[in-house]
């Protein structure tokens, strides 16, 4: 039995782009390594590449001791005979070493070849690793007498960099020699991830698999465009790259080997020859010159700049369906927990969120209808939801929504006012303007109820976003006329400025504000949207200050807020000519800042509101003042406001906590204390 604290000697063999970064790491934890490749001049090229790579580490101050005395413990190896087959010196170090791991090229027989040889000299109870992106743990041990030590260490490129390795257990791999390479991966500065079962592509390429595949279906079908994918993906999805800036960087030849790999070890992909197309005219991406975009010489990565305007363009949930399905499928199937998926994605993807939390925020239902949508169009058979999300489904776990999906949320508290519902969904609260039958038409009761829901919630410190809909086919038509039957010109004034105090209280709020505009928004019903701090609207949407035909003017603001936000003669025009414009011009004008798609709109004011529920709450408060009371109150004002702000905050909780968490390269959790 082999405990780590046994381990003293690695061998390494293969001391290329992997082998060398994981002889690196080996070293850096103490370990006498010995590193094995061909001939001389590799192995040469590799100790140089170590000596650069830790005199970075060093520059950066990672590095605990001097670059001399980690390059000290790796001695390198010729590991094969003029004739090819293995040499005495590797048999040699191998006798001496606890630890072996692989990184030669993805052939099965040499691979084979040599654990075999391994086998022979390595002491009875060391453990052999291989590091195999696509070939199966179970086949290379095959030839040993001890399959139930031979494991599959996966890292990533660069081993030095990426934080995570997947621990894969063959057919016979035992329990200590998984729990050992796991203890291993952490003595490395690694975060492991155990996968229970030989699978193709394992957690991270099997979940990056089927995102490519959609990517690519979606563009091949016209369902979106390459553009349209990577902005949504990189904007809304908050991924580091999109999907095909990402097979560009890595080369398109990789992901095409990669996936016909799994193909032929049973993993049935969506027929797409976009990438098939890309690898046999030679286009592989950064490295030739050219893939999806265009790069100014080969090897030379510029990344593209995806556009703003076009995230949301292709559908989240369609983009992701294939990807939560086969992750629901590896956690059903005990091939890895909940939690290691997670941390695949986040580490090895540089995901935001885990799939699972994905899953959750875009709905498991609408994660189905993806999957049987695209099984609808292709025909294919194997393309079925996974029985766990359609168990879920049935089950009413639709994700944040409906309060669980594969994460339990905050329960969700409704309160049914007479003409208001408000609804806490934590960290969001939404006010629900609930006149349907009216088209949600402000009325005094209304505006009585909206200023004394918005004083409740903020005394509660876990509602951190607050987010306004209607409920029905608008948002709000705007004021109650019927109000206005037998009023005179004082009690006009006065209701007026009873709606201008509402929405003075929605301005200067605490908590940040979205407006979620559907349908009409009208009148004072713009009003109430134009005093919030974020207004989103879907593509049905019309916005309109139609006052002037009836004879009078706006009287919750409008006539101010709009010319601050759009300008006076925009704002002028709008006001005088009492025309409705749709939401894409609206959006043009400033007047909103994003369009999405009729179904869509709850799910982006929930994203957003979700994004700013992360963030530190005292600054958000800040932010909101310095910017509104210095467009009021001038340069000179604004800028002694900001600063004063800017000071005070360094006396909160929120602040250590930022500066901390990103020094850990971690989430920061803000308490707004
Ligand atoms: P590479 O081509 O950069 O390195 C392979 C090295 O093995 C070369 O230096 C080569 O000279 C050497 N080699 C060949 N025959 C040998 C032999 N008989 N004895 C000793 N050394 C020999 O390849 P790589 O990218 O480092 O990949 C190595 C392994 O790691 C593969 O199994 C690959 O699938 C896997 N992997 C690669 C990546 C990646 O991003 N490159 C990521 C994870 C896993």
């Amino acid at each position: 039995m082999v405990r780590v604290e046994d381990i003293r000697v690695f061998t390494v063999v293969g001391a290329g782009t992997m082998g060398h970064g994981i002889a690196e790491l080996a070293a850096i934890a103490g370990f006498k390594v010995y590193i094995a490749d061909v001939n001389m001049d590799i192995l040469r090229g590799a100790l140089d590449r170590i000596r650069w790579s830790l005199s970075k580490l060093s520059e950066r101050g990672v590095l605990r001791e001097p670059v001399d005395t980690v390059i000290s413990r790796i001695t390198p190896v010729i590991s094969v005979n003029p004739d090819g087959s293995w040499s005495q010196d590797l048999a040699s170090v191998l006798t001496q070493s606890q630890f072996m791991v692989e990184a030669i090229p993805e052939k099965l027989e040499l691979k084979q070849s040599l654990f075999e040889f391994a086998d022979r000299y390595a002491p009875q109870d060391a453990i052999l690793a291989t590091n195999t992106s696509s070939l199966p743990i179970t086949e290379i041990a095959k030839p040993t007498r001890r399959p139930e030590r031979v494991v599959g260490m996966h890292f990533f490129n660069p081993p030095v960099l990426m934080p995570l390795v997947e621990v894969i257990r063959g057919a016979s791999t035992s329990d200590e020699v998984v729990r050992v390479t796991v203890e291993v991966s952490r003595r490395f500065g690694k975060t492991p991830v155990v996968v229970n079962k030989d699978v193709p592509g394992f957690i991270v390429n099997r979940i990056l698999g089927r995102l490519m595949n959609t990517a690519c279906y979606m563009v091949e079908r016209g369902l979106a465009t390459v553009e349209d994918v990577d902005a949504t993906v990189f904007y809304t999805l908050g991924f580091p790259m999109g999907v095909f800036e990402l097979a560009d960087y890595s080369g398109i030849d990789v992901f095409y080997l990669v996936s016909t790999a799994m193909a032929e070890r049973g993993v049935k992909g969506i027929p797409c020859r976009l990438f098939e197309e890309k690898y046999r005219s030679g286009r592989y991406g950064v490295k030739s010159g050219e893939g999806f975009y265009k790069y100014p010489e080969p090897g030379k990565f510029v990344k593209p700049a995806h556009r703003r305007e076009l995230a949301g363009k292709a559908d989240p949930a369609l983009l992701l369906s294939l990807a939560v399905n086969e992750a629901a499928y590896l956690l059903r199937e005990g091939i890895a927990s909940k939690e290691d998926i997670e941390t695949a994605v986040k580490l090895g993807l540089g995901w935001p969120k885990g799939v699972f939390e994905f899953a959750d925020e875009l709905g498991i239902d609408r994660i189905v209808e993806s999957i049987r949508r695209v099984k609808g169009e292709t025909g294919l058979e194997f393309l079925e939801p996974d029985p766990l999300l359609v168990k879920m489904v049935g089950e009413g776990k639709l994700g944040r929504k409906s309060g669980e999906g594969f994460y339990k949320y905050a329960v969700i508290e409704e309160a049914v006012k007479e003409t208001i519902i408000v609804r806490k969904e934590k960290p969001i609260a939404w006010i629900v303007l609930n006149r349907p039958e009216r088209l949600n038409a402000i009325n005094p009761k209304m505006i009585e109820e909206i200023g004394r829901a918005l004083d409740d919630l903020e005394e509660d410190p876990d509602v951190r976003v607050i987010v306004f809909k209607g409920n029905g086919r608008a948002f709000c038509a705007g004021a109650d006329v019927t109000a206005f039957a037998g009023i005179n010109p004082l009690l006009a004034m006065k209701a007026s400025r009873k709606f201008q105090e509402l929405t003075l209280k929605i301005q200067f709020y605490t908590k940040p504000t979205i407006a979620a505009i559907h349908g009409y928004a009208l009148g004072g019903g713009l009003e109430l949207a134009l005093s919030t701090d974020f207004r989103i609207a879907s593509e049905d949407a019309m916005l309109g200050q139609p006052e002037i035909n009836l004879g009078f003017i706006p009287g919750a603001g409008a006539t101010q807020r709009l010319a601050r936000i759009v300008g006076p003669a925009k704002a002028k025009e709008f006001i005088m000519t009492g025309d409705f414009i749709p939401a894409v011009e609206a959006h043009k004008m400033g007047l909103i800042s994003k369009v999405v798609k009729p179904g869509a709109l709850d799910e982006e004011a929930r994203n957003l509101a979700l994004k700013l529920a992360e963030k530190p709450p005292l600054a958000l408060m800040a932010a909101k003042i310095a910017v509104d009371m210095g467009l009021e109150a001038g340069l000179w004002s604004g800028l002694a406001v900001e600063s004063q702000l800017f000071g005070i905050l360094f006396s909160t909780e929120d602040v250590i906590e930022g500066v901390t968490a990103f020094i850990e390269k971690r989430r920061p959790k803000f308490k707004g204390k």
